[in-house]
């Protein structure tokens, strides 16, 4: 199995991985991602670009101790429940493998993260193509129960193109899909 489809989530914890991180030269802030994972996104954002938008990385590769600095600070800013509807505590997050990112939109030098673009067309646009450059939306309206997370069609998961396009026509998460991948193996 490819090493992209690894799972972390609520009930995987992290575990050390090799990825080789690259320092992006994203214009929001200082932003690690793993090497394969920013190639790509560099060639989405350039798709976006051709369609007049502007993304840009918000985040990307965190330490443990960084995705705790955010766990907490979204809890002094936005409440317990808030917090564990959308961040994962340090340990769980899919940030801490580098190969996941939350993108956001720069228009007239501002820069509009997470819940600012919502309704923002730029939002359809990345999730119709991401799929093309090995990316799904990893927490998916309507899927909440399975993802543990709610709609965050920000952040982006690089699982490689098969399957991002298997996942994407199939309306799958990649919980629901890594269960199909084992199903098969056990009835082959
Ligand atoms: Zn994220």
């Amino acid at each position: 199995m490819s090493k992209y489809l690894i799972l972390v989530n609520k009930n995987h914890k992290f575990k050390d991985n090799n990825f080789h991180l690259v320092e992006t030269n994203s214009a929001y802030a200082k932003v690690y991602l793993e090497e394969k994972t920013y190639q790509q996104f560099l060639k989405l954002k350039d798709y976006i670009k051709k369609k007049g938008y502007d993304i840009d990385i918000e985040s990307g590769y965190r330490s443990y101790e960084e995705q705790e600095l955010v766990f907490n600070e979204t809890k002094m800013q936005k409440g317990l429940e808030h917090t564990l509807k959308y961040v994962a505590k340090p340990g769980y997050s899919e940030h801490q493998t580098g190969l996941a990112l939350d993108f956001c939109l720069k228009e007239n030098n501002n820069f509009y993260v997470d819940f600012e673009m919502t309704n923002h067309s730029v939002l359809e646009i990345v999730a119709s193509v991401s799929f093309q450059f090995g990316f799904i939306i990893r927490y998916p309206k309507g899927k909440e129960k399975v993802t543990g997370y709610g709609y965050e069609p920000w952040h982006l998961r690089y699982v490689g193109k098969k399957a991002a396009l298997d996942i994407y026509k199939n309306n799958l998460t990649l919980e629901e899909y890594l269960e199909r991948i084992e199903h098969n193996a056990r009835n082959s």
